[in-house]
């Protein structure tokens, strides 16, 4: 891992100064590491302190821009230890029944949903109608209607949703999304995404069809399918797909073990992806161009990403992406920062569209039309 001193690049004084962050800046969240900081901060709940919810925490140690003040749990003893290890105080502290009292604590601004993915539609309505704003994490939910009805929720409370999509902001990948908007890969024709890792234990939440609302292609077949349109730079309007189960009794019904798919963008690019619960070093994404290309390998692990073109080897420097992230959702939440590639609710939605259709599409055999 690189330190933060590898990160020290030169920032323009008005980059710092601009009261309102409406512009994507490409230098703005790996180069600030020495620069002084007194804008707004983002205060944050952490909802499920679970195994990324503490990679969240640790990671916001570094952050600038956002801090963890509040918990929310249903195990007593995790809230003791965390409170003694990020300074929590009690007040900040809620379990599942009583965390709508949220709304009467102006210690936060915001909660972090961590937990099951079958859980975050009705966490996330219950964070909006507190008045605080929402940080999802993906997929934001285990359909696109309920994805649809939290987007509306936080708008009907007037709050913010944003899914924890951490590649949108990881510099190898927005370099390689900047060279595709200046042309430097020509017509872009095709997009291959590999995602997957061999599933442990039999029974934890990712193999319950209720708590995790499918199976690989929840949890991790959506790196490819969020890849394909942040790398191809449009939206799919058709997917086919293919399942392949070894294995029923560890997959059950509805639990999806691996799935092929394909999808079509308007311009006349596809894509061919792979999401699987059963193989091993599955972590590549390669962009094809009329005249250039782009690989990321791995592309969306917690890095270093490693990324190359038709040009050479990407050299930005790895910071910690939750440590990016949450300093950037800061930025979107505070101060209105528009990022290259939308994080937003309406985002996510996209994704879990794309999801049901392939989902539709292993079921009928049929190509299944999208409209995004
Ligand atoms: P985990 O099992 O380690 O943690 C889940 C937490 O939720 C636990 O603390 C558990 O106690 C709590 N929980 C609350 N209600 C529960 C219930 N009814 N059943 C089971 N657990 C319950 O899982 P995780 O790996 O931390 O994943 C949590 C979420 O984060 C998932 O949506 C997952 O897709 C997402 N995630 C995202 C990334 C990323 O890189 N963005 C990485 C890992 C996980």
């Amino acid at each position: 891992m690189s330190s933060r001193r590898d990160f020290l690049q030169k920032v323009t004084a008005s980059a710092i100064a601009l009261p309102v962050l409406n512009q994507y800046s490409p230098i703005s969240f790996n180069d600030m590491d020495d620069q002084p900081y007194d804008g707004p901060i983002l205060r944050v709940a952490i909802m499920g302190l679970g195994s990324y919810g503490t990679r969240v925490a640790e990671a916001m140690k570094g952050c600038k821009k956002a801090k963890l003040t509040g918990l929310i749990s249903g195990t007593p003893s995790k809230v003791l230890d965390w409170q003694k290890k990020y300074d929590i105080p009690e007040k900040n502290c809620y379990n599942y029944e009583n965390f709508d009292q949220l709304k009467d604590n102006p210690d936060i601004d915001a909660v972090y949903v961590i937990t099951p993915n079958g859980l975050h539609h009705d966490e996330v309505i219950r964070v909006a109608k507190a008045g605080k704003h929402a940080i999802c994490e993906k997929p934001m939910a285990i359909n696109a209607q309920q994805g649809q009805e939290m987007v509306d929720a936080c708008k009907a409370a007037n709050v913010k949703l944003l899914v924890g999509y951490r590649m949108h902001l990881e510099p190898k990948t927005l370099e390689i999304i900047k060279m595709r908007n200046e042309g430097e890969f020509g017509k872009i024709l095709f997009f291959q995404g590999l995602s997957g890792f061999r599933i442990g234990n039999p029974n934890q939440w990712r193999l319950n069809k209720e708590l995790a609302g499918g199976g690989a292609m929840m949890d991790i077949g959506i790196y490819s399918i969020n890849g394909a349109r942040y790398m191809i730079g449009e939206e799919p309007f058709w997917v086919t797909a293919q399942e392949t189960k070894n294995d029923p009794v560890k997959f059950k019904e509805g639990v999806d073990e691996t799935i092929q798919f394909q999808m079509g963008f308007p311009s006349g690019a596809i894509a061919s992806c792979l999401s699987t619960y059963s193989m091993r070093n599955l972590d590549r994404f390669f962009l094809n161009g009329e005249k250039g290309f782009a690989e990321l390998l791995p592309a969306t692990g917690y890095g270093p990403i490693k990324g190359r073109t038709n040009k050479g080897e990407l050299d930005h420097p790895h910071k910690t992406h939750q440590t990016v992230q949450m300093d950037e959702m800061s930025d979107i939440i505070l101060q209105g920062k528009q990022p290259l590639v939308p994080l937003d609710g309406e985002e996510g939605v996209k994704d879990m569209k794309i999801i049901d259709a392939i989902y539709k599409a292993v079921e009928t055999g049929n190509k299944i039309p999208l409209s995004l």
